[in-house]
């Protein structure tokens, strides 16, 4: 229900707590948060309120400057720690808001080349194909775009990969995406609220939009792959 991202120059996992707090009044069930750490990716997550995802951090900290993070309102599979987001299959892990509506027919597909599935929900299956394209030997940015390619239903997407600390790639289709611009640090939210303490320069994603993200900035392509421009508005976000 609500996603947060950062590519940040301090520590991801504070940030993305306090930015999933500015968007617990859209209600949740459970909440996670993924990064990337010395190359490597790793996620807590808890069910409930996000205290408990702050309190679990605490035991188990999550180091990394790049992270994605969620709070869930379950529509596929029951609210538990197991289903929540961020979902992980191999060297990605995803966030997402929304409804993939043909997960079924992905899922069929995946099952019969072998792939085991662990949850119930429709976005595992995002993760799943992800890793798939991954592993025929794309890169991040060209698996990403083949498996947004295969979705349909109503989606805003945030990936990020094992071995890459600059990395976000998001996707906005029914929706919306918010793309913050800092000072050498970039980060994205589902509401542009959840980023006010960290910049008031936004992109907002347009329907179809694709945006590859590093520290320097962010790409952003339409629905037909065509790079776009998509203009910097500075918004007042103070609440
Ligand atoms: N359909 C997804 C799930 O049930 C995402 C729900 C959401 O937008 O929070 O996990």
């Amino acid at each position: 229900c609500g996603i947060v991202g950062v590519l940040s120059n301090n520590e991801a996992a504070p940030q993305l707590v306090e930015a999933l707090k500015r968007l617990e009044y859209r209600g949740y069930d459970s909440a996670g948060i993924a990064t990337v750490h010395e190359k490597r990716l790793d996620r807590r997550r808890e069910v409930g309120k996000l205290v408990n995802l702050s309190d679990k951090l605490v035991h188990e900290p999550l180091a990394g400057k790049v992270g994605i993070g969620h709070t869930r309102w379950a529509t596929h599979g029951a609210p538990s720690v197991g289903n929540a987001h961020p979902h992980r299959a191999g060297r990605v892990a995803v966030v997402h808001n929304g409804i993939i509506e043909n997960y079924r027919e992905l899922r069929a597909e995946l099952a019969e080349l072998g792939v085991p599935f662990q949850t119930e929900t429709d976005t595992e299956t995002v993760a799943l194909l992800c890793e798939h394209y991954l592993a025929t030997g794309l890169g991040p940015q060209d698996a990403a775009t083949a498996t947004i390619a295969r979705l349909e239903g109503a989606f805003a997407l945030c990936f990020i990969f094992d071995g890459e600390e600059d990395l976000l790639i998001a996707a906005r289709l029914g929706s919306p995406l918010a793309i913050g611009h800092g000072d050498g640090e970039m980060f994205i939210g589902s509401d542009a609220i959840a980023l006010a303490p960290m910049t008031n320069r936004i992109t907002y994603l347009e329907e179809g939009d694709r945006a590859e993200i590093t520290r320097a900035g962010a790409t952003i392509y339409d629905h037909s792959g065509t790079l776009a421009n998509r203009e910097i508005r500075e918004v007042n976000l103070a609440h």
